[in-house]
């Protein structure tokens, strides 16, 4: 087709355009198709579009007589105003008519056709009316030479009325036909167009409101930390001085205290500082999600940082009667890394453990190095022989016999503010924010935690931390 445009050029839907004869139609195989036309019926004619543009010149004899007649100054102006006439009577053209020329011979003018709305037209001829009798072209100027004009006017094809208009009404048809397959093929084709346009352009409409969604979430979640951090930055200060007043109480700092409001004193103590923690564990979540968290690596001794987390817990293993079980290999290293951070990582897991466990319970923590195959990477074409060294880890695993995660909650627990009892009434406190914290301690150093779990059994996390970052 010529001149596809893609879009329907107001913008409106295609059913609703009007194409002209040239979009219609493809050029090459209309103009072959009215060539052999022309060729077969031996006359020539001209196919014009709506705005008079010529489209098909198809020539089916030599028109000799015109070649000689448009030589004679005469002859050339009034075959100029001929032409005119022609042109503006095909571009007029309703129905078929005739027009005579000055040389006595005749072109049919007929309308093509689509769907009511005139798209062009067909300027049939010249040829000779048969049983007319042809002017005398003698008067057009003093030089023309009868004989000649006789000859040509004789080698002009002729054809009787009838005839040329049954050619020219199939001719029509032929045309009307090859005009329908191309609009067929048009509508098809763009009606394919515009609803591939219009869903991209559903899809473009929905990913804006997706991105604008996403972008009023981001804002929320960082109203949201910013509103942690600064609760809970507000509240550490006043809790601090009521565990410290506490303390004085117990101290006998005001007065001896008899055993009642001692045993009172200390449950203040007690769940102040589980609000200090949780306050804690707020305030570090605050700045894992603002991108804030940095990390003071140095050389730390890893041995040392277990012990103390381990020893953080026993109380409360102690108070849940839970059996606290440690086996920490004698040789680890000295890695270098964030040991306050490891420390807490370690701690939120543990906690866990010793939390979601029953009376008579265990939890055992075991430390070491191993040396585990570096993963190739698919696209790393490296030959066997020369396969990268394997890579050291330290390896932390803590196991409990406690209650277990369901296996379908096993991906969700790393969430921020997830608990796998999330109800007002649970049984166990806490912000579900430990092992988010602890993911993201472990990831910074470029490590990463596993978990395998079964209900009602216990469960088992397991700390990778890999060994290159000794300096
Ligand atoms: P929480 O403050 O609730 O302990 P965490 O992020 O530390 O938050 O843990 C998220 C949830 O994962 C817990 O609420 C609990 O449902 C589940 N969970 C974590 N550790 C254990 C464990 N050792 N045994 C059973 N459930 C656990």
């Amino acid at each position: 087709m010529t001149g596809l445009d893609p879009l329907a050029s107001n913008g409106s839907s295609v059913l609703q355009r009007r194409f002209s004869l040239g979009e219609l139609v493809d050029a090459s195989s209309f103009r072959e198709v009215c060539s052999s036309y022309a060729e077969l019926f031996r006359i020539s004619f001209k196919v014009f579009d709506s705005d008079g543009q010529l489209l098909v010149d198809a020539k089916g004899n030599r028109g000799d007589l015109c070649a000689y007649v448009r030589q004679l100054p005469k002859g050339r102006s009034s075959c100029t105003k001929e032409v005119t006439t022609i042109r503006e009577k095909a571009m007029a053209a309703d129905k078929l008519s005739y027009f005579d020329c000055f040389t006595g011979l005749r072109y049919i003018i007929a309308p093509i056709k689509h769907e009511g709305d005139a798209l062009g037209s067909v300027v049939y001829g010249p040829y000779r009316p048969q049983g007319v009798k042809m002017p005398d072209l003698a008067k057009l100027d003093a030089k023309v030479n009868p004989e000649t004009i006789k000859r040509l006017q004789a080698r002009t094809p002729a054809a009787a009325e009838e005839v040329a208009k049954r050619v020219v009404d199939h001719l029509v048809q032929v045309i009307e036909v090859i005009l329908y397959t191309g609009y067929k093929q048009i509508l098809t084709s763009r009606l394919h167009f515009e609803a591939v346009t219009s869903s991209y352009e559903e899809l473009q409409r929905k990913n804006k409101q997706l991105r604008d969604s996403f972008e009023r979430l981001k804002e929320l979640d960082k109203l949201k930390s910013s509103f942690l951090a600064t609760v809970s930055h507000e509240l550490r200060t006043p809790l601090t001085s009521v565990i410290g007043y506490s303390e004085m109480l117990m101290e006998g700092l005001a007065g001896k205290l008899n055993e009642e409001q001692m045993e009172y004193v200390k449950t203040i103590m007690e769940k102040g500082e589980n609000l200090l923690s949780l306050i804690a564990s707020i305030l570090d979540f605050s700045k894992v999600e603002s991108g804030n968290l940095r990390l003071a690596r140095k050389l730390t001794d890893v041995k040392s940082v277990v012990n103390e987390a381990m020893s953080t817990v026993i109380p409360i293993a102690q108070k849940g009667q839970i059996n606290l079980i440690s086996e920490v290999s004698s040789d680890l290293p000295q890695i270098n890394m964030d040991g306050e951070k490891i420390r807490q990582a370690i701690i939120n897991i543990l906690g866990n453990a010793v939390k979601f466990n029953k009376p008579g319970g265990q939890v055992k923590l075991k430390a070491n190095t191993i040396k585990v195959p570096k993963k190739i990477q698919k696209d790393d074409l490296i030959p066997a022989a020369f396969a990268p060294p394997d890579e050291s880890f330290l390896q932390i695993c803590i196991t409990d016999t406690g209650i277990g995660i369901p296996e379908d909650k096993l991906s969700k627990v790393f969430d921020s503010f997830y608990q796998v009892d999330g109800s007002s009434t649970r049984e166990y406190g806490g912000t579900g924010l430990g092992l988010a914290i602890s993911n993201s301690y472990i990831t910074a150093h470029g490590g990463h935690i596993e978990l395998e779990s079964e209900r009602g059994k216990g469960s088992s996390f397991t700390i990778y931390i890999p060994m290159e970052t000794v300096p």
